[in-house]
């Protein structure tokens, strides 16, 4: 092996011209570029180091990598790797939750929410306390939980839900995917600490399987962020094929929740559309099958809605189907959207359905609502404006057309 002086220099002899071909390369794992790294006459090795720089430093300017050679960082350049977003705007609600807006360079908008977990809140993270115990200590610093998307729009149609109003424009790949995680980590405070991570953003993850799973094998990778999988929290509308796929792929160590919402298919129809290729009963034999290590348990999402899944012979109903599965409850006032005249019940009538599952056995807790004065609350991420809009009028457009 010759030396070079200067170790920017580049120590390959033959660089190959070949450019480097690769989709989404932010979006690879480290075994993944060794067949590429061959055709370029870098050797093996070279893949933990640039994977490092992504997934361990976020650093995305090849320019930067200074142990990598010249040659090949102009490759990367070539095949696109570099930031994909830029931060758009950064919105803190008083409550200390910052909603960030990321651009993607074809104008997709994608949302995450930093959210400060308080004592309160700590109780009905996606985690709970008893799952935590082993965990490495988070000591001193205050602990943070970050919301991330997976789709730019959403196909699910859920009536209650501002981010499928305008439909889905198209998933988001796994680079985009991971680093919301990374700069986002760059919005935290001296004393915060990213301690959990739910896919409770945008979009329906498992509607978007492949990437979705390949960014929880990038962030969980130990040569990137090496994130613990308890500390991971895929949430669904309950996509039955998807659930199967992630237990098996993951032997269950990754987190669920699903946005039950509703105890019965009468119910569910009406405010799921995707229950009626996925009822409740079979969502529940999913549940039970899902191969939830010990101690472990799913967190059950349940938006409840005025006079429409808030009476107790709901709650009553749902304290049945859910006999026998590991569980945690947590119900979420709906929030509003401007899309929907449905509103959040009665803080009575929330108290009651909560007491009801409560002296049923279950740990049952009340989401206190986030951030929703910058719109980033559960349900609130919303398309640009204008997208909705734009459908709005095309919509209105058809009609009119229809109608001469
Ligand atoms: N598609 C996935 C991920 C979205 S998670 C899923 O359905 O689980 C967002 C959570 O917020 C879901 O439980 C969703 O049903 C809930 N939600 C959506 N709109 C809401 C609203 N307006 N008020 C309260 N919760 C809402």
């Amino acid at each position: 092996m010759s030396h070079s002086a200067n170790p920017n220099a580049g120590s390959h002899p033959d660089p190959s011209p070949e450019p480097l071909n690769i989709e989404d390369p932010v979006g690879r794992l480290p075994e993944e570029w060794q067949s590429a790294l061959t055709a370029l006459g870098e050797r093996p090795f070279r893949a933990k180091q640039l994977f490092r720089w992504l997934h361990q430093r976020a650093e995305f300017d090849p320019e930067k990598m200074s142990d990598l050679s010249v040659p090949f960082r102009a490759r990367l350049r070539e095949a696109g790797v570099g930031e994909p977003f830029s931060v758009d705007t950064v919105h803190e609600s008083k409550d200390g939750t910052r909603k960030l807006v990321l651009l993607a360079k074809d104008g997709a908008r994608v949302e995450s929410v930093i959210i400060p977990m308080t004592d309160l809140s700590d109780a009905d993270a996606s985690a709970a306390p008893s799952d935590e115990d082993e965990d490495e200590p988070l000591a001193t610093k205050s602990r943070v939980t970050l919301c991330i998307s997976t789709q730019y729009g959403c196909a699910m149609g859920c009536v209650f839900c501002a981010s499928g109003q305008a439909g889905l424009v198209r998933g988001l790949r796994a680079s985009e995917i991971v680093s919301q995680v990374y700069l986002a980590k760059r919005y935290l405070r001296p004393d915060e600490q990213l301690s959990n991570l739910v896919y409770m953003g945008m979009g329906e993850p498992l509607h978007h399987y492949e990437q979705t799973a390949r960014s929880v094998r990038l962030l969980t990778h130990p040569d990137g962020l090496g994130m613990s999988p308890r500390r991971i929290t895929i949430s669904t509308v309950g996509l039955i094929p998807g659930i199967e796929r992630l237990g098996r792929d993951f032997a269950g160590k990754i987190g669920l929740a699903v946005s039950v919402h509703a105890p019965n298919d009468e119910t569910r129809d009406k405010i799921i559309p995707m229950n009626r290729r996925y009822p409740v009963a079979e969502l529940m034999r999913a549940l039970r099958a899902y191969p939830l290590p010990k101690r472990r348990r799913i967190t059950i999402e349940y938006t409840l809605i005025d006079g429409v899944n808030d009476s107790p012979s709901h709650a009553r109903e749902l304290a049945a189907i859910l006999r026998g599965i590991p569980s945690k409850i947590n119900l979420i006032p709906m929030n509003p959207i401007t899309a929907s005249e449905l509103q959040a019940p009665k803080s009575e009538a929330v108290r009651q359905f909560q007491d009801i599952l409560a002296n049923g056995g279950y740990s049952c807790f009340v989401r206190t609502r986030r951030g929703d004065e910058v719109a980033a609350a559960c349900g609130q991420l919303a398309m640009a404006d204008d997208l909705v809009r734009k459908k709005r009028e095309r919509e209105e457009l058809r009609a009119l057309a229809k109608k001469s």
